[in-house]
């Protein structure tokens, strides 16, 4: 199938042909047709799919059939919410390729950055704007956007929406866009919480889904080291040694690994820099703009910065520590082997890790290849464990204090309860401070990154403002439900 058979017209298809998409991936050719029919859709599918050209160009068609040639002002009529901020900065570049014969406008908006920007170019007037939930919440609360035009409602990648605590930001914004809409639901995983979510948001929606839940892309190679703990960076440089690897993208699950695996490279003469939530987004921007020209041979970034990467010619993929929840490892390995084309993903797997393996292989339903006869095999024991042994058999009480200390303090810990979600995206970037997973987090991290063990306190004035918005309902014109009635007379697009 061509895209000219999905009845797109000529600018948009003009784009397409610059972009060199010469066809639609699987769940294009299945979304668009129903997203131009204007059904709602609930879609199922991975990251390097082509997800966002699945919704981004059918949503571009119907605004340019309406408001094309609109003059002035105009109203924004599409929201896209996505969790992060690198990702929101993508789908609004995808949306600007596409629309680059049309006179249809877009933008995006995103925190860790002043909003002076941002709000310039909303007051311009946008048909198209792509946010995360926290500065948008910020922005409504301002009087700077206005949602009541809204026609069109993208909520991308939910999973990862709830996954970052986003869930009380969503049912916010669902009070106050128009109860009259077209909804576009995205999700790599299709749990029953987003199921339910979804149906929240859709109305009678069309299931769309290219590939089972949680399976892999096919296009990848898959591949597993057993190393130790202690050995994984040797066998980084090791694997760097090979000269095909004109680039890489190496996970790590803290920040604070994340700067050490990128000195580490520095050090040893490759050119290689860390993104993580610590760097500011100016910087996080810089050094993807670096990779993805080639300045940059490695990039070295935790799961929250590397959420929205997306590098058309990334093939490599190492996963320096694998994460504790399986599904990761798809978003992951996902960054590469994008829209058919070829990538290689490689894990290295150390004592502690082998259950999250085995977790792994039982999600995506097949076997990593386990690379034998590499020089930093696994040790039969854990080193790890030796020589916590040899620290008990020793006569010095201080350890058995210091691990009596640190039960206690699991106690309590354990009986502590949650803090309340506030913002999200701050939350869940602190959470990599410590790793997914407390007990097998590396002491020193956590000595290092004490304050993240403090619960949230609120917002900067950054894209975590959504704070200030708390017990402050949005006015809203009518005062009840849905929309105000003289918008609903008005209101006679797209959906009339
Ligand atoms: P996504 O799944 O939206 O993150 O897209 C993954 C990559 O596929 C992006 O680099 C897109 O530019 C690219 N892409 C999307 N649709 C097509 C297509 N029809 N042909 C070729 N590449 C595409």
């Amino acid at each position: 199938m061509s895209f000219k058979q999905l009845n797109l017209v000529d600018p948009i298809l003009k784009a397409l042909d610059e972009k060199g998409y010469k066809n639609p991936t699987p769940i294009q050719e299945q979304a668009i047709p129903y997203i131009l029919d204007r059904r709602d859709v609930m879609g199922c599918a991975q990251t390097g799919s082509g997800k966002t050209a699945a919704f981004a160009i059918p949503i571009l068609q119907l605004v340019y059939n309406k408001e094309n040639d609109a003059k002035g002002k105009v109203p924004i009529r599409c929201l896209i919410v996505t969790p992060t901020r690198e990702l929101a900065i993508q789908i609004d570049e995808n949306f600007k390729a596409y629309a680059k014969y049309t006179n249809i406008r877009s933008t995006v908006v995103f925190g860790g950055v002043s909003q002076g920007e941002q709000v310039r170019a909303i007051k311009k007037g946008v048909h198209i704007l792509t946010a995360t939930p926290g500065r948008l919440l910020d922005l409504m609360n301002q009087g700077i956007v206005s949602l009541s035009d809204i026609k069109l409602f993208v909520l991308d990648e939910a999973d990862r929406m709830l996954d970052m605590g986003f869930i009380h930001d969503i049912k916010k914004l669902l009070k106050v866009i128009p109860e009259k809409r077209q909804s576009l639901f995205f999700s790599a995983t299709m749990p029953d919480n987003i199921v339910k979510l979804a149906n929240g948001i859709l109305n009678n929606p069309v299931k769309v889904e290219v590939t089972p839940v949680s399976s892999t892309v096919d296009t990848i190679n898959q591949s597993i080291y057993y190393t130790n703990k202690k050995q994984k960076r040797d066998l980084l440089l090791h694997i760097l040694e090979n000269e095909k690897i004109e680039s890489a993208l190496v996970f790590t699950r803290t920040k604070y690994g994340a700067d050490k695996v990128a000195r580490m490279l520095t050090k040893k003469g490759s050119k290689a820099a860390a993104i993580h939530g610590d760097k500011s987004q100016n910087n996080r921007q810089k050094a993807l703009k670096q990779f993805k020209e080639g300045k940059l041979r490695v990039l070295v970034a935790t799961d929250i910065a590397a959420r929205g990467i997306d590098i058309d010619s990334l093939e490599w993929v190492i996963n320096f520590e694998i994460s504790n929840m399986p599904e990761t490892y798809v978003h992951r390995i996902g960054r590469s082997g994008r829209a058919g084309k070829n990538g290689n993903a490689i894990s290295f797997c150390d004592h502690a890790e082998r259950a999250y393996v085995r977790d792994i292989q039982k999600l995506i339903g097949k076997k990593l290849d386990v690379i034998d006869g590499h020089p930093f095999p696994q040790s039969a024991t854990d080193p790890a464990l030796e020589e916590n042994k040899d620290g008990a058999n020793k006569p010095g009480q201080k350890q058995n204090h210091n691990r009596n200390k640190n039960k206690n303090n699991n106690k309590k810990l354990a009986k502590r309860k949650p803090p309340k979600a506030k913002f999200s995206e701050k939350r869940a970037e602190a959470a990599e401070d410590k790793g997914p997973n407390k007990d097998n987090a590396p002491k020193k991290e956590h000595k290092s990154n004490k304050p993240s063990d403090k619960p949230f306190k609120g917002p900067k004035g950054k894209d975590n403002n959504a704070s200030k918005a708390k017990g402050k309902p949005f006015k809203k014109k009518g005062g009840k439900k849905g929309m105000p009635e003289g918008l609903k007379k008005k209101m006679m697009w797209p959906l009339d």
